[in-house]
């Protein structure tokens, strides 16, 4: 395979141009990232501009694309310039790690609430993110449940590692190498237990972080997810990073969330994280299915006593109180750490087990939500009626 080089790519982006002058001149190229023939970088715009310069980022797409060696070029455009000195230089410094890359999807960040295109995904028929107010409460766990529960009911299902920060979707469902990319475009969804997923942690050399800056981030996600070929989906879950700032603000508003639904222990369902959550996605009109509570008793395994962490209702009580559903309790059980730990998620490796039915009937009702929030959404658009 041909090499590609830093240079190489600068050439071609040489005979794109912004006006009357290239794009290379203008410093408008940066971040270039290059890893086994994918290329990623960013061409940064003034905000008002951004709608109007999509052909510009085909092109320099198309430019890339067409060297010899290159497999799959990325190419987004920013809004806001960098902090960094690199992004004022002709020649920036990365080298590696494709699929990191700065995005303004062709318009500047923080449209009004939920503004996605319709279109975004067309095979994917539903998008669910699974969000926490903070981490280390078992979301990335529960997504991964979760999703095979959602498929272990009949549904077609993706997920995807949204928590760039620390992406653990590959370690729980035993998936690693690098993506391939079957029509050189876009990126195949890795397959195992009969879902479909993708990571940034599987496009990024763990070695070789990439250091995410807030804007940097939020767009490399969204171009992540626009290209992936996920194929046709009944629904793609999504999980979220911890927390609630920018990043989960614009992907609440430039994917179109069906729902979202918030993983909570019973100390923190007290407290504010779990409101923030909820309040988050209330605010973009994402409508949230409701909370789990996640590490919520603990089951004796010799004799098999329940004993409630907090109290029993606490959990309902406070779902009641933030106007949402308590749409299950997942115990504070070793298998569930041993097995998602593992590479071995329980709904997969022991389906008939207690726990893997626990997520199966939460799975229920969220199918049974989606199938409301899609109803609902397509009464919504108005239909021409023949007469
Ligand atoms: P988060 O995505 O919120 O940071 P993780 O899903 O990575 O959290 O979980 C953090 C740790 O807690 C992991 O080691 C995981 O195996 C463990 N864990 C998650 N849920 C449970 C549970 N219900 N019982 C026992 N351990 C759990």
């Amino acid at each position: 395979m041909a090499e590609i080089t830093q240079d190489s790519i600068l050439a071609a982006l040489k005979t794109v141009k912004d006006g009357d002058e290239d794009i290379i001149s203008k410093n408008m190229v940066s971040g270039i990232q290059i890893k086994d023939g994918h290329v990623a970088f960013a061409i940064e715009v003034p905000p008002e501009r951004g709608p109007q310069l999509e052909p510009l980022r085909r092109e320099a797409e198309k430019a890339v694309h067409a060297l010899p060696g290159v497999i799959s070029a990325t190419v987004v455009l920013t809004a806001e310039k960098q902090a960094s000195p690199q992004a004022a230089q002709p020649h920036p410094q990365h080298s590696h790690g494709p699929g990191g890359a700065p995005h303004g999807q062709g318009r500047p960040m923080g449209g009004g609430p939920n503004a996605a295109p319709e279109n975004f995904l067309p095979e994917v028929k539903s998008i669910v993110a699974v969000a926490s107010g903070k981490g280390g409460v078992g979301k990335s766990t529960t997504a991964v449940n979760l999703a095979l529960a959602l498929a272990a009911i009949g549904n077609k299902v993706g997920l995807l590692d949204a928590d760039i920060y620390g992406p653990s979707i590959p370690r729980m469902l035993g998936i690693s190498g690098q993506p391939e990319s079957s029509d050189g475009k876009t990126l195949d969804a890795k397959e195992n237990y009969g879902i479909k997923s993708m990571s940034m942690g599987l496009l990024v050399e763990e070695d070789n972080p990439v250091i995410w800056r807030g804007p940097m981030a939020q767009s490399a996600l969204i171009q992540m997810i626009r290209d992936i070929n996920w194929g046709a989906l009944d629904v793609l879950v999504v999980d979220m990073p911890p927390g609630t700032g920018d990043i989960h603000l614009s992907l609440a508003q430039q994917v179109p969330l069906t729902g979202a639904v918030i993983v909570t222990t019973p100390q923190d369902i007290a407290l504010a994280d779990a409101r923030k959550g909820l309040n988050m996605f209330r605010k973009v009109e994402v409508p949230v299915f409701g909370i789990i509570e996640n590490m919520s008793y603990f089951l004796c395994p010799h004799c098999g006593e329940r004993t409630n962490i907090f109290s029993a209702d606490g959990g309902v009580d406070e779902a009641k109180r933030m106007e949402t559903d308590l749409l299950g309790q997942i115990p504070l059980d070793t298998e569930i750490r041993e097995t998602s730990d593992s590479g071995e998620p329980i709904v997969a490796t022991k389906p008939e087990s207690k726990h893997a039915k626990a997520y199966i009937e939460i799975a229920k009702i969220i199918s049974a939500k989606v199938a409301q929030a899609l109803v609902k959404k397509s009464e919504s658009t108005p239909n021409i009626v023949m007469q």
